[in-house]
């Protein structure tokens, strides 16, 4: 059997997808969603981070970690596998959407 990647992440995934509810279970597994579980600290953090399960579709199992990079190119890593998934936090979604959207108005209307 091939090593866990990170066994205590996948340790705690595991516990946190038996409390997920039927559906929700597979909402996670139909989409690449990442469903937030809370923030904590870490021994040697210096501060708490938010973390996520989602379901990993390259070694099909549930998986937990925390966003790494920088806040417009963050990925979460699959606790079991280590592959990387691309993750985009909901404030910078909104973000993009607006800038998008205001984008769109100023072209609107400075081509008069
Ligand atoms: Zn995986």
């Amino acid at each position: 059997m091939a090593a866990i990647y990170n066994l205590v992440f996948h340790l705690e995934a595991c516990k946190e997808w038996d409390k997920l509810s039927e559906w929700q279970k597979r909402r996670l597994k139909l989409s690449s969603k990442k469903l937030y579980i809370g923030h904590e600290k870490r021994e040697g953090w210096l501060g708490e981070l938010p973390f996520y399960i989602f379901w990993c579709h390259e070694c099909d199992h549930c998986a937990k970690d925390y966003p790494h990079g920088d806040i417009t190119h963050q990925y979460l890593v699959c606790s079991f596998c280590g592959v990387s998934h691309r993750f985009v936090p909901l404030k910078v979604f909104w973000l993009t959407l607006f800038e998008t959207i205001k984008i769109n108005f100023q072209l609107r209307f400075s081509r008069k």
